[in-house]
């Protein structure tokens, strides 16, 4: 064994052996695996050896299809068959409501570039013969499913990367991980230490006490999971003789199980709500190549369903029965990337589906390493989008309920229940006591909107509007006719001080930093000159700057803070956190209630729009700034949580004589959509520039240089080729999710790029090696193929929408092509709203306050 290498990638399970393969093709050879016994010996020896590209982020599903493009490719390196079986699947739907999840589904993979297909549950049953059709009312078809030999894929990727140089060392455990000064790492190991660059993390069932090594509590845990064998069934065997072909995998989100062909039998797999834990608190290192005992009482109630809607298979006769533990994170989807706060370890865990996955993480995560960015838009599987409350008791409710809930259809106004409440603001038995729905908001309770007196606070949940439409709507027309107040402590909200924090956020910033008492709005660019982020930031002193911005987003944009730090100690990154907690008032009698509750004037020359002070208000110490998401006249007013009740009880008695009601997130967001205002994660992505996303005004490409300042430059010179608008809709009873596809009516003309992107500009390799950049789809953009109807094609996607209670109109917004963005005709756009496409119109200035007069008096 070595003494030194460039990175040690511990644990020779499917991903340790896909950050392998990929970091030696990207040109790292000076590298390690490091496996504690032999190849698969976690979770990857005993899996059912699925795959599929469907995923309930599309980013995520594309790294997906990526994995499943991949196999051929470490096939012809290795010369070891990964015993590929391309079968083709469908996911079945017994109720309306089901239906109308696959029909999203279907609608997303429009400009995903898949082929997906919604078919009759008798096509299904042609393929599948072995169910009972009547107990379905329809179904999905997608193509690119199958299964594989987990373990001769394990070895696959090994021997592929031991070809480009890589060095796998079997039998030895890693026990220790300390760090030099010069952030050298020592991975010691039975059979001596390694000084490596860089550690990754990939060791599967044991990731979390190899997390521990270094301090940090990675929110994973691993679950028993069930499979069943059948014996050799003579109906599988006529349908191969018959048609010539396999049978298909079969996904029944009723029964939560899934089932495909394996050899002449069937392989039956659950996810039962009754699931179980496996080694919740620390994982024995003495496991092995062992299986758990199965425990058929516990499936039973899915098997039962399973069997009336298969009855083909009920009756075979059980062979074998594995129960065998894999990890999961507490959304289901891997934890990627460099932990925050540490430097050059890496995490690709908690990986529940390997042989869907392994691939697109060992790609993202060796671009991650070797160039310094993923290349693609990974938020959904980043190790930084948990945050310190996802414990080890919090990620074990959690991932119970994702667990117990891997079939159930997710609702877009569905809360779910698990490890909460977990954090609170001091005003949460208060907004309790106002009848607030709650929601959670990165962990933290925040009210989403308020039910009427004597009605129970409870969402109903459904695609459609529901229970929340009237009371939303009166908590916005209030709120822009009188006033309004509302909880915003779950914002992200950080202090940048010392003598270098202007210079600091210059560079990282494309707008100017503001004068002392004031406050810009600004994107952040990463080297692409891709969106990674939006605040606000005033500047409340000679050298202090408090930063706002999105909750999710905090250890993500700290580790990029923290990774940008001048190494001389002249800048402080303070992130408050829940130490910091706010409230904003909105509306026209805003000002006049403020001014009750303070002894300062902040008549409109005294307090401008898009001033910062510091002032007490109400008697307490607080930052007010003259700002709002409602795009109205209002204040964010932000406090030690030590005087949040005392606020909150000033401005609700002074707020009486104006009419004062309280609204919630849901309102908030309903107001900033007839402002044409994004939102970070859904508009604003990396996967976009800041041409693109409308941003224009705040990118200041004179001011000085900063980082993604030249491709920024290269975007607006060459013009976007996308662009960020906003739609009404004539929607019917459902307004637009997200992700759905925007149809245009172009004709023969050629508007350019029809193409969803998902990765941004980082070299990438092609199937022989060769480096490819430049074009969209070199980056992971989906080409639309074949989505024309007519004159219709699908040339966009939606991001985020909803109904605009003010101005009584459904709204998206979304990307088209650059050249279609300016066009307002009627009949040009159409929007899929569950299955069926609705007339839109893209309206390029805001339906409310298009001048901003009203937030500037
Ligand atoms: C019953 C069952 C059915 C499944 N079916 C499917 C399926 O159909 N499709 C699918 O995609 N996935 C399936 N899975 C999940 C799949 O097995 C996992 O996604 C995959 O195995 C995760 O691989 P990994 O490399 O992350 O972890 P692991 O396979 O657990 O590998 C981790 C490796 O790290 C090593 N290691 C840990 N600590 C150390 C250390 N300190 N020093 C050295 N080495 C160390 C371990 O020995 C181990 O080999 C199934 C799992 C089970 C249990």
């Amino acid at each position: 064994m070595k003494s030194h290498a460039k990175a040690v990638v511990i644990g020779g399970g499917v991903v340790g052996c896909s950050v392998l393969y990929h970091l030696a093709k990207a040109g790292w050879t000076d590298i390690m695996l490091i496996e504690r016994s032999e190849l698969t010996s976690g979770s990857s020896w005993h899996a059912a050896g699925g795959f599929h590209t469907l995923n309930g982020d599309p980013n995520v599903a594309k790294l997906q299809a990526y994995t499943v493009q991949l196999y051929k490719e470490i096939e012809e390196l290795s010369g070891q068959s990964c015993s590929l079986h391309l079968t083709g699947g469908v996911m079945m739907a017994d109720t309306p409501e089901r239906m109308d999840f696959l029909r999203l589904a279907h609608a997303k993979g429009r400009y995903l570039g898949m082929d997906t297909e919604l078919i009759t549950p008798s096509e299904a049953k042609a393929m599948f013969p072995l169910m009972d059709e009547t107990n379905f009312v329809g179904a999905m078809w997608d193509p690119v499913e199958g299964h594989l030999d987990p373990s001769g894929t394990t070895h696959a990727y090994a021997k592929a990367a031991r070809k480009l140089g890589a060095e796998i060392v079997l039998r030895n455990r890693v026990v220790e991980l300390t760090q030099e000064v010069d952030g050298t790492w020592n991975v010691v190991t039975e059979q001596g230490t390694v000084k490596a660059d860089h550690v990754v993390n990939c060791g599967g069932l044991w990731a979390r006490e190899i997390g521990r090594m270094v301090g940090v509590e990675l929110p994973l845990l691993a679950m028993e999971h069930m499979y069943l064998l059948t014996e050799p069934m003579p109906e599988v065997e006529e349908f191969n003789k018959s048609t010539g072909r396999e049978m298909i995998g079969v996904m029944d989100f009723k029964g939560e199980i899934y089932t495909r062909q394996e050899r002449n039998g069937i392989l039956l797999g659950t996810y039962e709500k009754a699931c179980r834990p496996w080694s919740p608190v620390n994982t024995p290192w003495d496991f092995g190549h062992e299986l758990l005992q199965p425990d058929i009482d516990r499936i039973a109630p899915s098997l039962e369903i399973g069997f009336k809607h298969f009855p083909g298979i009920e009756k075979a006769g059980i062979k074998q029965i594995i129960n065998g533990p894999f990890t999961f994170a507490l959304d289901g989807n891997p934890l990627v990337g460099p932990v925050q706060g540490l430097t050059n370890f890496w995490c690709a865990c908690a990986v529940m589906a390997g042989f869907s996955q392994g691939g697109g993480v060992g790609l993202a995560l060796s671009n991650w390493m070797v160039h310094g960015d993923p290349g693609f838009d990974v938020w959904g599987m980043d190790v930084a989008r948990f945050g310190e409350w996802a414990t080890l008791r919090y990620t074990n409710a959690k991932v119970r309920e994702n667990y117990s809930r891997r079939f159930s259809i997710r609702f877009p106004n569905e809360e779910l229940p698990a490890a909460r409440p977990a954090q609170t603001t001091p005003l949460y038995d208060t907004m309790l006591a106002n009848n607030a729905v709650m929601g959670d908001s990165w962990g933290l309770e925040t009210p989403l909107w308020f039910s009427p007196k004597g009605a129970e606070p409870k969402d109903i949940v459904s695609f459609h509007r529901s229970n929340d439409f009237g009371p939303i709507g009166e908590e916005v027309r209030a709120t822009r006719e009188k006033v309004g107040v509302t909880e915003i402590a779950n914002f992200a909200k950080y202090e940048v001080s010392g003598p270098g924090s202007e210079n600091f956020l210059n560079r990282l910033m494309t707008n100017r930093m503001p004068k002392t008492g004031r406050i810009v709005l600004t994107p952040m660019l990463n080297e692409f000159g891709r969106l990674i982020g939006d605040f606000t930031i005033a500047k409340a002193g000679e050298e202090r700057f408090m930063i706002w911005s999105s909750s999710a987003a905090q250890k993500y944009h700290m580790r990029w803070f923290e990774k940008h730090l001048p190494k001389d100690d002249s800048v402080r990154v303070h992130r408050f956190d829940q130490t910091l907690v706010g409230l904003s008032i909105a509306g026209p009698r805003s000002r006049d209630l403020l001014q009750k509750l303070v002894d300062v004037d902040i008549s409109t020359k005294a307090f401008r729009f898009m001033d910062f002070r510091e002032m007490a208000v109400g008697g307490a110490p607080c930052m007010v700034n003259r700002i709002t998401y409602t795009g109205d006249l209002g204040y964010e007013i932000w406090m030690a949580p030590t005087y949040q009740r005392l606020v909150y009880k000033a401005i609700k008695d002074a707020g009486e004589e104006f009419g004062l009601v309280d609204f919630g997130m849901r309102a908030l967001l309903s107001m900033r959509l007839e402002k044409n205002f994004p939102t970070w994660f859904r508009e604003l992505r990396p996967i976009y520039g800041p041409f693109e996303g409308a941003m224009d005004r705040f990118v200041k490409l004179e001011k000085n240089d900063f980082i993604g300042r030249e491709a920024a430059a290269r975007e607006q010179a060459e013009g976007p080729k996308l662009r960020r608008v906003s739609f009404i809709v004539d929607a019917a009873d459902a307004d637009v999710m997200g992700d759905e596809p925007i149809w245009a009516k172009v004709g023969g003309k050629d508007y350019g790029t029809v193409e969803k992107p998902h990765g941004y500009g980082a070299p990438r390799f092609d199937t022989d090696g060769k480096e490819v950049r430049g074009s969209r789809a070199a980056e992971g953009a989906s080409a639309v193929r074949g989505i024309v109807d007519g004159d219709w094609r699908v040339v966009g996607w939606v991001t985020s929408g909803g109904y605009a209670h003010y101005v009584r109109k459904s709204m998206a917004q979304g990307y088209v092509p650059a050249a279609l963005a300016g066009n307002e005709s009627a009949g040009l756009f159409e929007i899929e709203i569950l299955g069926s496409r609705r007339p839109a119109r893209i309206n390029v200035e805001p339906p409310f306050d298009p001048s901003g007069e009203k937030m500037r008096t």
